[in-house]
């Protein structure tokens, strides 16, 4: 459903991702790790074209991304189909979490409104939070804000879901009703790209582990054999630090 070959990003001089071939398939759990700086969000970013690229191929779900200075014409329909969730949860804070899940379906899809309240009950539901509908987003803990986050992103009904460190701004106690919910996202089928330093999670729950340096990927496979038998040297020194 991705597909990156040779794909190239500067920010200005700084070359930030370097000949990055990837390919993420329907179903797939895709864990991304590395150290602070090394490309990780500028990488899932270009996915779903929030960062352009200079050179390379990219496609998502069939659909050409070009780099810099191209037709984005596939753009809006990417973004329809490519779900989000960031380290800052982002939601609008003068509207309930209810409405807070209704707002994509009724503006991007003009599903009317009981459709939506519809739709975002059961989604609410999903991730366990359908008892606070009603409230607004500051009157819910973190972990319960990233839930209405993901329930928002999942209510473009997207095939695909890219995470950026969702558990990174969370109190320790609430990492886990977070993590649980992209566990039962991951069993029931979603594609997932996340980006993440929970190693339980990525070892247990991923397909591959791609480890990132300096905006290249230098391991990538399976988790056991990733966190176990490092190849690399970077890797191995990586993980010993994080481990
Ligand atoms: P972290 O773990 O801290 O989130 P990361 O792996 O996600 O790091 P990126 O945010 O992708 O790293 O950044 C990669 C490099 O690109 C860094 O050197 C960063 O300083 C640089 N960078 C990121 N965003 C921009 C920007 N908008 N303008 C200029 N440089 C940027
Ligand atoms: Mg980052």
């Amino acid at each position: 459903i991705v597909r990156m070959q040779r794909l190239n990003k500067y920010f200005g001089d700084h070359h930030v991702l370097k000949d990055i071939d990837l390919s993420v398939d329907a179903g797939e759990v895709v864990v991304v790790i590395g150290a602070s700086g090394s490309g990780k969000s500028t990488l899932i970013r270009c996915v779903n074209g929030l960062e352009e690229y200079e050179s390379g191929e990219l496609s998502v779900d069939n659909q050409k991304l070009e780099p810099k200075g191209g037709n984005q014409k596939a753009l809006t329909e990417i973004r329809k189909e490519v779900g989000m969730v960031f380290q800052q949860f982002n939601l609008f804070p003068h509207l309930t979490v209810k409405e807070n899940v209704m707002l994509a379906p009724r503006k991007v899809k003009s599903t009317d409104k009981a459709e939506a309240a519809n739709i975002a009950m059961k989604l609410l539901d999903r991730v366990g939070i359908a008892n606070q509908a009603e409230k607004y987003p500051s009157q819910l803990s973190g972990g319960q804000q990233q839930r209405v986050a993901i329930a928002r992103a999942l209510a473009m009904e997207p095939r695909l879901m890219l995470f950026d460190e969702p558990t990174s701004a969370l109190d320790p106690e609430m990492i886990g009703e977070v993590l649980d919910v992209m566990r039962e996202l991951a069993k029931e089928g979603m594609t997932m790209m996340v980006v993440t330093h929970e190693m339980g999670f990525a070892r247990e729950v991923a397909d591959r582990v791609i480890y990132i340096h300096g905006g290249q990927i230098v391991e990538e496979g399976k988790p056991a054999d990733v966190f176990d038998n490092p190849q690399n040297e970077r890797t191995q020194s990586f993980l010993s630090r994080v481990l």
